[in-house]
């Protein structure tokens, strides 16, 4: 029977959700979303500001895709959804009914409570509205920015703005830089690293209040430690949080996220949540947080929930862990798992280039050799090499004999496979050797 499926939000959870319902079905498909008409790519949206791209092209479809596909787009607030009814509610008023609704509403950046959180130039990067807002508190230049919470987004934010020259103080609440998820050496890293593009970091800081100038504009933020730093800017990347205040006034159960089951379902039968937004009552996989706020997982879900909707009911599997980041000038990839510190039965094993802008970290089991996952700085390495060896569970000892089948590089880098088995040999008493680069083990 044809359905009709409103899909909340144009990212890329709802987007690949879309996508495939069309791949499956015949149903209606209807996207709204308020923040733009199109869907883009936001991991892409600091290289706009940086001048390397224009808004449009992070676009990844044509215009005409949407029609081809008949996959209806709106641009529109939903304020408010009567699941008893069937019926969302638009800002405007508008009403419309759904017979299957996918809330794929994405984050917010936090906000604490901070006094002048809300003023002028005081502001988050997550949204088309964000870049439109930093472009204009920069259009005649700032005397300085202050970022405000050590994470990803915090550091792509400086990037942008030491793109054009404005000094950049970074405060950080904790000890050491984006401590929760990197150990303590590849957290040094990063700290030298800002420290050479000059930015100005101030571990162990907390914001305790922006101030105002005349015209209602951040002129000044205050630290907890009573320093009073001039800027225009202040970025909010203290981390994100569900955008779902709009669902709460519905019956759909909602914790921090959206509560979804294992088929991405909420409480009500025929409405479903993905992508940022979505919390697991209980992960499929164990392993893994309740909220995932990855764009790879995001599609993943989108993909998984529209086989549930179009063939059988399909329970998430996003596979293993994997991410990946730029810190400045630095690339970082990590795979499977590896925890600041080792846990319970886990052991890491830590090789870091002399120019101390390259590392290699790995963690295995103790007891059984496993391998459990990698952190890599400044080498590119293969996805498809460590989701191999992580569903093979194969050895360490393994791992490090073939790095040289996982190193994506060119053959004309640099390759430090062998000063990495070295000192892996050095400090466990092993006699390891570097097997000759051979990519057809990952294709078998
Ligand atoms: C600057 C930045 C860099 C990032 N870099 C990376 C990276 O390198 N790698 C990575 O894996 N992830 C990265 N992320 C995270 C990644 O972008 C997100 O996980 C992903 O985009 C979330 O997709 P989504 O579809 O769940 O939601 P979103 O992309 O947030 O889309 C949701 C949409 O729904 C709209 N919406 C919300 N409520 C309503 C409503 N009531 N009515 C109508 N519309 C509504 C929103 O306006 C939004 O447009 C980055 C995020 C940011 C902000």
């Amino acid at each position: 029977m044809k359905e009709k499926i409103v899909i909340i939000g144009n990212g890329i959870s709802g987007v690949t959700c879309a996508r495939y319902i069309r791949k499956y079905s015949d149903h209606e498909i209807l996207i709204i979303s308020a923040e733009t008409p199109y869907f883009f790519s936001r991991t892409a949206l600091m290289y706009v500001y940086m001048g390397h791209m224009k808004f449009e092209h992070l676009q990844p479809y044509e215009n005409w895709f949407w029609d081809k596909n008949r996959i209806e787009l709106k641009q529109a607030y939903v304020s408010n959804i009567d699941t008893a009814a069937n019926q969302l509610v638009l800002d405007s008023g508008e009403k419309i009914n759904y017979s299957k609704l996918v809330l794929a509403t994405g984050s917010k950046p936090n906000k604490f409570g901070w006094k002048g959180q809300d003023l002028k130039g005081v502001q988050g990067m997550y949204s088309k509205q964000d870049l439109d807002a930093l472009e204009e508190t920069t259009k005649n230049g700032i005397d300085r920015a202050v970022i405000i919470g050590g994470g990803l987004i915090g550091i792509e934010m400086a990037e942008m703005l030491l793109s054009r020259n404005y000094p950049v103080t970074f405060l950080v609440r904790e000890n050491t830089f984006w401590g929760n998820v990197l150990p303590i050496e590849e957290s040094e890293m990063v700290k030298r690293h800002m420290a050479e593009h000059h930015i100005d970091l101030r571990l162990n800081t907390e914001l305790k209040e922006v101030l105002a100038d005349e015209n209602g504009h951040a002129r000044a933020i205050v630290t907890n430690k009573g320093e009073e730093i001039k800027c225009q800017v202040a970025g909010l990347t203290a981390g994100v949080s569900p955008n779902i205040d709009f669902v709460k006034s519905s019956n759909i159960e909602t914790n921090r996220g959206i509560l979804v089951n294992e088929y991405l379902q909420t409480n009500i039968k025929n409405v479903y949540s993905i992508g940022d937004c979505a919390e697991f009552k209980e992960h499929p996989s164990s392993d893994r947080r309740n909220i995932e706020q990855v764009w790879y997982t995001g599609k993943f879900m989108g993909k998984t929930l529209a086989a549930t909707i179009c063939k059988t009911p399909t329970v998430y599997n996003p596979g293993h862990w994997f991410n990946s980041a730029k810190f400045l000038d630095i690339e970082y990839q990590t795979y499977g798992w590896v925890f600041p510190k080792p846990r319970e039965n886990e052991q890491h094993f830590y090789w870091e280039h002399e120019s101390g802008k390259k590392s290699v970290r790995l963690c295995y089991s103790k007891k059984t050799r496993k391998f459990i996952g990698i952190n890599t700085f400044g080498i590119r390495m293969r996805h498809q090499a460590f989701d191999k060896w992580l569903t093979e569970e194969k050895s360490v000892e393994y791992v490090l004999e073939h790095l040289a089948d996982a190193n994506f590089d060119p053959e004309f880098y640099k390759q430090h496979e062998k000063e990495i088995v070295a000192k892996f040999n050095a400090e466990n008493g092993t006699s390891l050797s570097v097997r000759k680069r051979n990519w057809k083990t990952l294709f078998r």
